[in-house]
């Protein structure tokens, strides 16, 4: 016996997002088959403007409402140092620690070959020429490369260092003690806040 389709469609669709399986598809589409017509009503409102609202910011390429982004936009935010992430959910991690002030510039991956996402990949073009911009307007620019202390993090790390090596930048990295082969997103703000804090030179 299969369930109505308004059902059956809504659970194949929860049941493609990470880390859900069939059983938990069928709590959230049962659990929303309770709740009022006004809650599920702003569910699906917020649903389909989650790509229309965002653009992405040209100087950062972080998903936002407006480009320049907040932060790019930010005039008390110093442009002496630029600290490079794999993805948003990375950049938001790292505000979460207050103890960062400066530029982001979002990867939108890393390199892995095994999933053969090489360099070119990367918009390493964009950065070279964000690079250029603020090395313009500082005689000096931090790079930190915020990675994850996995494989993609470490091979993306060294590409970047040595494409980037300038008498001009200091290349810096999240300090040792966050754990080996985990995932930015996932480490507690302290520890991340800390890692950034003792960030050591390349
Ligand atoms: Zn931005």
């Amino acid at each position: 016996m299969k369930y109505p389709a308004a059902i059956q469609n809504l659970i194949d669709q929860f049941s493609q997002l990470p880390s859900v399986g069939p059983k938990t598809a069928e709590r959230y589409v049962f659990y929303l088959l309770k709740s009022n017509p006004e809650k599920i009503q702003l569910f699906s409102q917020y649903l389909s403007n989650l790509k229309k609202d965002l653009k992405i910011c040209s100087q950062c390429l972080a998903l936002s409402e407006n480009d320049p982004c907040l932060i790019c936009s930010d005039k008390n935010r110093p442009e002496t140092t630029l600290c490079i992430v794999a993805n948003l959910q990375d950049m938001i991690s790292l505000e979460n620690t207050r103890q960062y002030q400066g530029k982001y510039f979002i990867l939108g991956g890393l390199i892995n070959t095994i999933e053969n996402i090489r360099p070119d990949d990367l918009p390493l073009k964009k950065l070279t020429e964000r690079i250029k911009t603020l090395l313009a307007a500082n005689t000096n620019l931090e790079i930190i490369l915020a990675l994850s202390p996995n494989l993609e993090g470490e091979t993306t790390a060294l590409y970047l260092a040595k494409m980037f090596k300038n008498p001009q930048i200091k290349i810096t990295r999240l300090a040792r003690g966050l754990p080996s082969g985990a995932n930015l997103e996932y480490v507690d703000e302290m520890t991340l806040g800390q890692a950034l804090k003792y960030r050591h030179t390349v």
